[in-house]
């Protein structure tokens, strides 16, 4: 799907008051959209059971994905569950986990959260939200990613992504995480909020950037209320276009370039055969 035309530099659209039902309709077009786009999207932090994705997750806070994808394979292989881990040591622990950042905070918090798992949930990963957001460096937006992804219990996560093209996409003007959940989901069947979620967060890393989104190039510009908010001009759009993936990831990053066309690859740095 091409962009509307306008000139680069073109102002946002105004948008018209919208009932109810059109934003609906709107948001699902939207949502179609990035299922085309992104059949393919999935959580980016590597995990093989709820334990491991609950501390990847935490671990995940004010980091990249690629990053903890980094540290915990060395980091399960040392304390694969939650009692190994509660009987952690502290400094090894650090020494670990130090390229995510805030080491010495993300590690209390791992050996308190493991703790509790092993006293009161006999060394299982709670599949509740109530419980899980009772664990330490566990939030709404962790648990619901464990609860969607761990545990198959459909579940929209607010992370700093989702929160900016929520809004662009204006399906919500709110800024807490809690009411744009709320909000967002009475647009969307349950059955779609998991994948929902890693779709936007997808078109928030790879396109609609906070500060340069690429609306030239963006599938869902013609329902975007914020296209010419970012770059318009597609052969500049492109080179905004980001690709960064884990290692060990090349398959994935190759059913993403696959949705590219060869120019926007070109313009994004890639080298194609002729
Ligand atoms: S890149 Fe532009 S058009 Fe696309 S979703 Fe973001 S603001 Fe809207």
């Amino acid at each position: 799907m091409s962009a509307p035309s306008a000139g680069a530099g073109a102002k946002p659209r105004r948008r018209a008051p919208e009932s109810e039902l059109a934003l609906k309709r709107r948001a699902r077009r939207i949502y179609k959209a990035l299922s085309e786009q992104y059949p393919y999207a999935v959580p980016e932090l590597d995990f093989r059971n709820a334990f491991e994705l609950v501390v990847a997750t935490v671990l995940s806070a004010q980091t990249t994905d690629v990053r903890v994808n980094e540290v915990t394979p060395a980091l399960f292989a040392r304390y694969p569950d939650a009692r190994r881990l509660a009987e952690a040591d502290e400094a090894a622990l650090q020494e670990l986990i130090r390229p995510t950042g805030f080491f010495r905070t993300k590690a209390q918090n791992l050996r308190a959260l493991a703790t509790r798992i092993v006293d009161e949930y006999d060394g299982e990963v709670p599949a509740r939200l109530e419980d899980l957001v009772t664990l330490a460096g566990v939030g709404r937006k962790t648990a619901n990613v464990v609860l969607a992804n761990a545990f198959g219990i459909p579940g929209i996560s607010v992370d700093t992504h989702f929160a900016r093209l929520a809004r662009r996409f204006g399906w919500t003007e709110a800024s807490d995480p809690v009411r744009i959940e709320a909000e967002v989901a009475r647009l969307f069947e349950p059955r779609d909020w998991t994948m929902l979620s890693h779709r936007v967060i997808f078109h928030g890393r790879r396109v609609c950037h906070a500060r340069k989104p690429a609306c030239g190039v963006c599938a869902v510009a013609q329902w975007c209320p914020s296209y010419g908010e970012g770059e318009v001009d597609p052969a500049k759009s492109s080179k905004l276009l980001k690709y960064e993936l884990a290692p060990g990831r090349e398959d994935l990053l190759a059913r993403m370039l696959a949705g590219q066309s060869r120019a926007e690859l070109r313009a994004a740095g890639f080298k194609l055969d002729a």
